[in-house]
């Protein structure tokens, strides 16, 4: 089973992947999270990256492209993914369909976590303080959320189109969130 999830920055995309991982044995793929890693270890994507990401634009699509394909193309990972941060564009988005193709996949079902721009910039002014990302403040905020409905939300409408999507108010405790979730995912 394969689960793209989306939502914009501060939806809370990062804590439902980690509770459904859990629960249904899936491995998570975050692009941000990996992205962040590669900054932190000092490679030579984290050194060209770093700047794009505390800005809040997107990085380039061939960069993200290759990352993912490392992990898809792994047999290790055979119980299925879970798409966090990706794809953020219909390029990508197309890329993905290429790469699931050839390695015998499908997606099966996508998630949205719908939450509006002013409860973003509530929850990110929290989040500041407590994880410390570069890309964390009000007005890079702004743009990511931006960003998101000008990339992303034309990928949405294309999965909308295969009826795939699921939408998920996003502005409810985690808790509620956790449980429609899991019954959206154990009737597939
Ligand atoms: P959020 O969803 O809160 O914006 P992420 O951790 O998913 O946080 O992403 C943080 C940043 O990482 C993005 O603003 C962007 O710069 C970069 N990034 C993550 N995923 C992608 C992607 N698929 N394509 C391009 N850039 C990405």
């Amino acid at each position: 089973m394969n689960i793209i999830i989306f939502g914009p920055p501060g939806a809370g995309k990062g804590t439902q992947s980690n509770f459904i991982v859990e629960k249904f044995n899936l491995f998570q793929i975050s692009t941000g999270k990996i992205l962040r890693e590669e900054i932190k270890n000092k490679t030579e994507t984290g050194k060209k990256i770093s700047n794009l990401m505390s800005s809040g634009s997107l990085v380039e699509d061939k960069v993200v492209n290759k990352l993912i394909e490392d992990i898809v193309s792994d047999k290790k990972y055979i119980n299925g993914f879970i798409f966090d941060g990706y794809p953020r564009n219909l390029d990508q988005a197309n890329n993905l369909n290429t790469l699931l193709k050839k390695y015998n996949q499908k997606i099966d079902i996508v998630l949205k976590l719908s939450v509006s721009l002013e409860v973003v910039k509530k929850r990110i002014f929290e989040r500041q303080t407590i994880e410390n990302r570069p890309d964390d403040n009000e007005n890079v905020a702004i743009k990511r959320y931006k960003t998101y409905e000008k990339s992303t939300e034309p990928v949405i409408e294309y999965y909308k189109k295969l009826n795939l999507l699921k939408v998920i108010e996003g502005e409810r405790s985690i808790d509620q969130i956790n449980k429609e979730i899991s019954d959206i995912i154990a009737i597939i």
